[in-house]
C-alpha cells in the first residue's frame, strides 16, 4: 500500500541533519519512505492531508518497562526512601512488584505500548515484557499494537539482597545461572529475528551493572559481537549502585563496564546519570572521568529524566554529555509513556543544571529522541524521514491551544505540544493511530482494564509486601479522605 502525507511542516533528513520543509510531502511505499520534499505528482492509495500538521520521524524511546510501569502512577509520586537517596528501587517499587499477577502484566503492556504510539513514539527498547509475559505473549502484544520494539530476556547472575534497613547488596547466585539466561537470550534472538514483519528487534539485555558479574559481562560482550545484537544494561541509575560498585570493585559503574569490555558503540547505558562529578555522587572525576570514558567508547546513554526528577535527582546536563561527545538518546522508563513530555523534561533539567537558557536546546533534544536513539540501536533507517528509511512517522497538529502561534515548530513541539496533539502515527507503513485514535485496540476497554488491574494490585499489597503495609501507608494520599479521623 502507498501513502502520501501533506503537512504544513515536514522534518526531512538531508543525509547529515534534520531540515524543516514548509508545505512538505512524504510518500510511503510499503514499509519504506519513497519520497520527502516539496510537491509530488504521482498517485498513492491514500492521502493524509494535514495543512496545520508537523510531520516528524517516529520518536525512539530507548528505555521503557511497559508491562510493569502503569502500577507506578500516583504511587511513586512524592515518595522515595531517604536512606536509599530518595530512590524507589529498594522499597515501594518492591511493594508494588510483589502484588502483581500475570494478567496485570498483559494489560499493562498493552496500555504502555498504546501510550507510546499515541505520543508519536514508534520504536521502543522495552525491558519488561519477555520476562513477565513470556516470549510468545510479548511478541504477540507487539504484533497486535503495531509498534516497533527491541526485546530480550534479562540476563543476570546476581540479585539485590536487602540485608539491613538501609543496606542493599548484591547476592551472587552463580555464573551458570547467568549463562543460562544468556542462552535464553540467544534462543529468543534466533527464534524471533524477523518477527512482526521485522518490527521485532532482538537484543541482549544485561539487568544492572551490579547484578552482572565481570565474567558474565564478558560473556555478554562475546555473544553480542557474535550475533551482532544491540545491548543494554542499567548503570549509573542510583547512588546505592554507585557506592556498591566502589565497595565491591573500587571502580565506578562506567569504569567497570569499560574494564569488562561491555562498553562499546552497541551498548545503551540505561540512565547513566550517577557518574563521577555528579553533585549527588560526590566522587571525583579523573582524566575527564566517566563522561570521557563514555564518549571514547561510542556508547549511548538513555536519558530518562522524569522518573528521577520525581525524586529530586537528575542527570547533570544533557548538553554537558553532548559537549563531552557522548551520544544521548531519550527514554520514558515509567509512566507516563509520553516521550514529548520526557523531551521537555530533558530540556528543562539541562537548563536548570547549567543555569543557562542555551542548554538543553530544542534542536539537541529532538536529535536525541530521533537520530540519537537510532545510533544507539545501530540503525540508519530509523529516526529520520528520508527515501529508503523505514516508514515510521507521526503527525502533530499545530493548530491547537498548545501549537499556535507557530513559527518554529520544533521549539513549539519541545516546549508546548502535548501528546493529545498527535493525530496520525504510522509504523512500517501502516496507520496505527488514525485521527487521534488507535486502530489496533479498543481504547475504552483498555482504560477500564488498566483501572481494574491498578485497584486490585493496590489492594493486594499488604498480603504480599514483607513490611505488611497498606498501599496508603507505603504511598499516602495527597489529601485525607473526608471522613478520615
Ligand atoms: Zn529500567
Amino acid at each position: 500500500m502507498s501513502l502520501g502525507i501533506r503537512g504544513k511542516f515536514v522534518v526531512g533528513f538531508d543525509g547529515v541533519e534534520h531540515r524543516i520543509i514548509r508545505d512538505g510531502v512524504v510518500v510511503v511505499d510499503g514499509k519504506r519512505i519513497k519520497y520527502v520534499g516539496k510537491g509530488y505528482e504521482g498517485n498513492v492509495d491514500r492521502w493524509i492531508d494535514a495543512p496545520t500538521g508537523l510531520v516528524i520521524p517516529g520518536l525512539i524511546n530507548t528505555h521503557i518497562h511497559a508491562a510493569t510501569a502503569p502500577k507506578d502512577k500516583g504511587f511513586i509520586d512524592d515518595t522515595g526512601a531517604r536512606h536509599f537517596y530518595m530512590s524507589s528501587l529498594g522499597e515501594n517499587l518492591t511493594a508494588l512488584g510483589q502484588a502483581m499477577r500475570s494478567s496485570d502484566y498483559e494489560v499493562f503492556a498493552k496500555f504502555s505500548l498504546a501510550e507510546c504510539l499515541k505520543s508519536g513514539n514508534t520504536t521502543i527498547l522495552e525491558i519488561s515484557m519477555v520476562p513477565n509475559l513470556g516470549p510468545e505473549k510479548a511478541v504477540k502484544t507487539i504484533e497486535q499494537l503495531g509498534i516497533r520494539a527491541t526485546e530480550s530476556p534479562i540476563v543476570a547472575d546476581g540479585v539485590w539482597d536487602r540485608t539491613q534497613v538501609a543496606d542493599l547488596r548484591t547476592k551472587w547466585i552463580g555464573l551458570e545461572s547467568g549463562l543460562k539466561k544468556l542462552d535464553e537470550a540467544e534462543r529468543f534472538a534466533k527464534t524471533y529475528t524477523g518477527a512482526c514483519g521485522g518490527r521485532l528487534i532482538p537484543a541482549i539485555y544485561g539487568d544492572t551493572v551490579d547484578k552482572c558479574s565481570a565474567d558474565l559481562q564478558k560473556a555478554i560482550r562475546i555473544k553480542a559481537n557474535e550475533l551482532k545484537l544491540p545491548v543494554t544494561i542499567h548503570a549509573g541509575q542510583w547512588v546505592v549502585e554507585f557506592n556498591n560498585m566502589i565497595r565491591m570493585y573500587g571502580r565506578t559503574p562506567i569504569e567497570f563496564l569499560k574494564d569488562t569490555g561491555l562498553l562499546g558503540p552497541d551498548l545503551i547505558v540505561g540512565h547513566g546519570w550517577a557518574i563521577t562529578g555528579h553533585p549527588m555522587i560526590n566522587y571525583p572525576p579523573v582524566d575527564g572521568g566517566d563522561l570521557t570514558i563514555l564518549a571514547k567508547s561510542g556508547a549511548t546513554v538513555s536519558h530518562d529524566p522524569l522518573v528521577f526528577v520525581k525524586r529530586g535527582n537528575k542527570m547533570h546536563s544533557h548538553t554537558a554529555y553532548l559537549k563531552a561527545g557522548v551520544n544521548v538518546s531519550i527514554g520514558t522508563d515509567t509512566v507516563p509513556q509520553d516521550l514529548l513530555n520526557e523531551m521537555r523534561m530533558a530540556s528543562y533539567t539541562s537548563k536548570l543544571a547549567d543555569w543557562d537558557c542555551h542548554s538543553g536546546a530544542s534542536r539537541d533534544i529532538f536529535n536525541s529522541a530521533t537520530l540519537g536513539g537510532a545510533k544507539g540501536l545501530g540503525r540508519n533507517d530509523l529516526g529520520r524521514l528520508a527515501p529508503g528509511a523505514l516508514a515510521d512517522l507521526a503527525i502533530v497538529d499545530m493548530e491547537t491551544f498548545n501549537g499556535v502561534p507557530y513559527r518554529d515548530p520544533i521549539k513549539n513541539l519541545i516546549n508546548s505540544s502535548q501528546r493529545s496533539d498527535v493525530r496520525w502515527v504510522i509504523v512500517d507503513g501502516k496507520v496505527v493511530v488514525d485521527d487521534g485514535k488507535l486502530t489496533t485496540i479498543d481504547e475504552r476497554k483498555l482504560l477500564r482494564d488498566v483501572q481494574k488491574a491498578g485497584e486490585e494490585i493496590w489492594a493486594r499489597i499488604p498480603e504480599h509486601y514483607y513490611l505488611k503495609q497498606t498501599a496508603d501507608e507505603v504511598s499516602p494520599l495527597a489529601f485525607k479522605l473526608w471522613d478520615e479521623k
